[in-house]
């Protein structure tokens, strides 16, 4: 594990996210970088939490409890970008600041339920289908809408944004119409809740340039930070 190379590519991501930001008339600090720390371990997590990733992202769970519970001492803010079944949902609850992967309504039920009963409850995004074949979980765009009133519904869960995977390994030319799917899509949600959605997480290492453009402000990069530092 190369801890030098991690930090130059914790830089030179930043600096292209501030770049992707600048180009589209944004500020560097709209746009939040989640860190995807999932099957590193923690010691090639450390140096990157040291030279200023504050935002970490897991997949999976129960990945995800022993990383918190390894990394205890550093200040980290977690987020699950995975999907979380309904038996898991409590225990996750309780460690992270967000949950990115809310896929279905009987979840999003459940975490409304279970954000009562926490101090401090995490933060929600909706998962959106906008690309089709290549995640199976998440809402399609034309079934949104008839769920609208049911989302509206939960008011102790704090619903921010909508959330999508443009696709695995996707370019960003490949993958900006989904990003823009999912802004039209948010805006319309909005429309039908009267409620306001200002976060978009969307965006991993091949195609968060076009994800910036499209209004993201929360990018989930993983590989790209940790390319020539680990295995
Ligand atoms: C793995 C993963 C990422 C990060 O992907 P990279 O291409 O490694 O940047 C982002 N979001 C989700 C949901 C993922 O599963």
């Amino acid at each position: 594990m190369n801890a030098d190379r991690i930090r130059e590519n914790l830089i030179a991501v930043r600096n292209s996210i501030a770049e992707a930001a600048r180009r589209s008339g944004r500020d560097a600090s709209s746009v939040t970088l989640v860190a995807v720390t999932k099957r590193n371990p923690p010691e090639a997590i450390r140096p990157l939490v040291e030279a200023g990733a504050f935002d970490l992202g897991e997949n999976y769970p129960q990945e995800l409890w022993s990383k918190v519970d390894a990394l205890s001492n550093l200040p980290v803010r977690w987020h699950l970008i995975g999907h979380l079944q309904g038996n898991k949902a409590r225990k996750t609850a309780a460690m992270v600041r967000m949950i990115h992967a809310v896929d279905s309504l009987r979840l999003l039920k459940s975490l409304d339920v279970i954000a009562e009963t926490l101090d401090d409850p995490p933060r929600v995004c909706l998962q959106v289908n906008v690309s089709g074949e290549e995640s199976k979980h998440g809402w399609d765009p034309s079934s949104l809408p008839i769920d609208a009133d049911a989302i509206a519904a939960c008011r102790k869960i704090a619903i921010v944004g909508l959330m999508t995977i443009a696709g695995y390994g996707t370019t960003n030319d490949e993958a900006r119409p989904a990003f823009a799917r999912l802004r039209k899509v948010r805006d319309q949600l909005q429309t039908a809740t009267g409620r306001l959605f200002p976060e978009l997480s969307m965006g991993m290492s091949g195609d968060y340039e076009a994800a910036i453009a499209e209004g993201s402000t929360y990018v989930r990069i993983g590989s790209a930070l940790f390319e020539g530092a680990v295995g």
